[in-house]
Formats: C-alpha cells, sequence, structure tokens
C-alpha cells in the first residue's frame, strides 16, 4: 500500500516543498523551550471580551443571516467599510475592488491559480516570505530573486532584470517584512512602482504589518504611488497592483478573515476561484471582524498591540547587544513581528538550531526564505510571542550557542 498515494499524485504535487526542519520547529512546541520561531501573535492582546461581545451582538441582532451562506465577494457592509477607509487617502477604491479571503494567505493561493502558468517567472526580494513562496509553486511559478537590505528591495538592479527576463508578476512586501523585519524606502517604492507601469507588471503587495509601525514616518503604500504616477482620473482603480491586507495582526488570526484590494475584473475572477475553493468566508467571522472596525475598536486596538511589540523588540535588541557574538549581524525593525540575523559566512542556522533545542530555545533558520537557494547563515526571530522575562532569558541561551558555535 505505500505506493499507492505516491503513484496518483497530480504533477504539481511535486512542486510541493516539505520543510525539511518542520520536525525540528515540532520540538520547539515544548512549553519549556522559548521559541522565537513561529509568526504568531502575542496572546497576551487579543480581544477576547470584544470579540465575544461582537459575536454576541451579531447572533443577537442578525443571526440568521450569520449563520447562513452568504455572497463569495465578502460580506456586503463590510466590502463598503474597506472600500471606504481605504479611500481615505484619495485613492479611488469602491467595494467592486474589494474582495474577502479565509486569510491572505488565501489570497496568494488564489493569485498563483489566476496569474501563474508552469515556468513562469515571479519576482521576489531575498529574503522573502515562505508561505508566499509555497503558495506559488505548485502552479510552477519559478522564482527571480532580487536581493535586498536595510532599505527593503536593491531596486538598482531592477530595470536590468525586467528588461531580459519578463517577470510576470513581482512579489513585495514593504513594510517591516517577514522575515527580515526591513521597510522599503520611499526613493525604492518609487522606483519600484515606475518600473512596474513601464514594464507593465503586476506587483502583489503583500501588507499584513503596516499598522504595526512602532517609531518613524508612515510611508505611501505601493497601491497609492501606482495610482498616483499613473494619474488617471478613474472613479474606480484599475492599475496594477493586488494589495494583501489582514485582520490577522491587528485582531486575531483565528478569526481568518482578510481582504484584497485589487482591479475590478480581477476581483470577478477571484470571486469565481472562491466558489471553488471555499464558496466564501465564513459568515460570522467577517461579520465580528465588520462589528469590530465599524465602532473604531480596532483603530483603539492597535496602540496597545504597537506598545506591546515595541516593548519587546527593544528588550530583544538589548539583550542581543548583550550576549551575542560582535561578528553576528541583525536588522532593527521599526515595527511588525520579526528581526533577521546574518551569521558569519560558513556558519549553517539549521545546525545551530539542533544545538540551539539542546538549549531550550528556537529560532526559524533562513534557507527556506531565500527563494534561490543555497544561503545556510540567516535565520529569522520573532519577537512578537514570548513575553519580556522569556525574550531576554532566551536570547542569553541562544548567546551561549553562538559564542559556542563562533569559538568551535
Ligand atoms: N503574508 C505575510 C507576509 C505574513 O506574514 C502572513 C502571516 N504569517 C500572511 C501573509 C498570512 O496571513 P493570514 O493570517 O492573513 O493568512
Amino acid at each position: 500500500m505505500q505506493n499507492f498515494w505516491d503513484q496518483r499524485y497530480a504533477q504539481r504535487v511535486k512542486l510541493m516543498k516539505s520543510s525539511a526542519i518542520r520536525d525540528l520547529l515540532k520540538l520547539t512546541e515544548q512549553p519549556e523551550i522559548i521559541s522565537f520561531a513561529g509568526g504568531l501573535p502575542a496572546p497576551d492582546v487579543f480581544p477576547i471580551e470584544q470579540v465575544d461581545a461582537a459575536s454576541h451582538k451579531v447572533l443577537q441582532e442578525r443571526g440568521a443571516q450569520a449563520l447562513q451562506y452568504g455572497p463569495s465577494e465578502g460580506y456586503g457592509p463590510l466590502l463598503e467599510l474597506i472600500a471606504r477607509t481605504a479611500s481615505r487617502d484619495g485613492l479611488p477604491i469602491t467595494p467592486e475592488n474589494v474582495f474577502i479571503t479565509s486569510g491572505s494567505q488565501q489570497g496568494l493561493d488564489f493569485i498563483g491559480r489566476l496569474l501563474v502558468n508552469p515556468g513562469d517567472l515571479v519576482l521576489v526580494e531575498s529574503p522573502t516570505y515562505m508561505g508566499a513562496l509555497q503558495a506559488l509553486a505548485p502552479y510552477g511559478a519559478e522564482y527571480v530573486t532580487i536581493p535586498s537590505d536595510e532599505h527593503g528591495m536593491i531596486t538598482s538592479s531592477l530595470e536590468e532584470v525586467l528588461a531580459t527576463r519578463k517577470p510576470k508578476l513581482m512579489y513585495v512586501l514593504p513594510n517591516f517584512q517577514n522575515p527580515a523585519g526591513v521597510t522599503m524606502s520611499l526613493e525604492r517604492r518609487r522606483q519600484l512602482v515606475e518600473l512596474a507601469i513601464r514594464y507593465e507588471i503586476p506587483i502583489i503587495e503583500d501588507d499584513p504589518y503596516s499598522q504595526l509601525r512602532f517609531e518613524g514616518e508612515h510611508l505611501p503604500s505601493l497601491l497609492t504611488l501606482e495610482n498616483e504616477l499613473r494619474g488617471t482620473e478613474e472613479d474606480t482603480y484599475r492599475g496594477y497592483i493586488i494589495q494583501l491586507n489582514t485582520f490577522s495582526k491587528v485582531l486575531a488570526p483565528g478569526l481568518r478573515v482578510a481582504w484584497m484590494i485589487a482591479a475590478p475584473e480581477l476581483v470577478r475572477k477571484l470571486v469565481q476561484s472562491k466558489q471553488g475553493a471555499d464558496l466564501q468566508t465564513a459568515s460570522l467571522n467577517q461579520m465580528i471582524a465588520y462589528e469590530l472596525m465599524r465602532d473604531g475598536f480596532i483603530e483603539r486596538h492597535i496602540p496597545l498591540i504597537r506598545r506591546t511589540y515595541r516593548e519587546r523588540r527593544d528588550v530583544m535588541l538589548n539583550a542581543m547587544d548583550e550576549h551575542f557574538p560582535a561578528c553576528i549581524h541583525w536588522t532593527r525593525p521599526e515595527g511588525g513581528m520579526f528581526l533577521w540575523i546574518t551569521l558569519p559566512e560558513g556558519m549553517n542556522a539549521t545546525e545551530l538550531l539542533r544545538e540551539a533545542v539542546k538549549e531550550n530555545v528556537a529560532f526559524v533558520p533562513g534557507a527556506s526564505f531565500h527563494a534561490e537557494g543555497g544561503v545556510q547563515n540567516t535565520l529569522r526571530l520573532s519577537f512578537s510571542n514570548a513575553t519580556p522575562e522569556r525574550i531576554r532569558e532566551g536570547i542569553a541561551r541562544l548567546g551561549r550557542v553562538f559564542h559556542k558555535a563562533v569559538a568551535a
């Protein structure tokens, strides 16, 4: 029986990668391990009472609707509210531009389904969000990588790549990038968007963290810049950007409610995809998210998330300054949930994870965030989930592991 299923998988299953470090990371779920591995929000900031009250209200007032099937594009009042909020800074976003997904992760899968043929080139930053690589790979995406530094994707080499290799899509995380924590500068945003318009290449702007800025100035989204640069008088957005947003980081990931902003033609195709995938995102969950957004709760709640994560970032950075060897480098994010470590050439983060787990501390080795492969000396730490005390202790343990490895 062992080969039974192996002989029956579709071609695309060969393109799905199972992560080599999964078993190791499973170990890290044990309570004695201080894990900086998962990209988990802090449970301390989950608004349990407010979600409870909102679900009570929804069930009392519109219970039958909340428990019934609903439109595939999403709950109408939520589409309208998102469109109104997104058009605050002058963007022509209408409800026809908005599409609700069961998490942004589903949005990435749908983009693959709608736009990626086997062999199509998708341009990504290096490193980039592993979940996007996993979502697009089964559709046959082949990745072209552009290196990034502390100001995000290095756009100076982009024109040459776009002119010669003609990617079908670009996938970019401009704010507090997962995994590196870096933010793309305004100049580079402009340059990227100008090139996207000139070469007519859509950009997936994945932006779950923009509201989690702890300091510094908010920068305009690629969507805003692109709309300005095209300079059209459209009353409904019809440009090259597909923007992904989510309630996962500002409310709760367990609700699985997210949204996309895109041209209406694309939204209509996405609706067809949704019908084949899961019909719709859970009505009750959309209505809960709607209630909490409509009455301003989410706006009021975000400062608490920012304060909590900012403190944890500071605790982590200070502990790293104290405990890490001087030959190790890391990013200093202005927001979000992650920072990124570069070890000296020749060190291997996956091997170090084995040592770290023995010391009861964990991280994610960076290899699977580099689509080009072959990079072994990077790793991601998440500062959002562990308490400040556990962060201090965890970084001290990690410092011991690094010192030992450097001395070896
Ligand atoms: N994109 C990025 C960059 C993320 O970090 C995440 C969450 N880890 C997602 C998408 C998926 O988020 P969601 O919970 O909305 O599916």
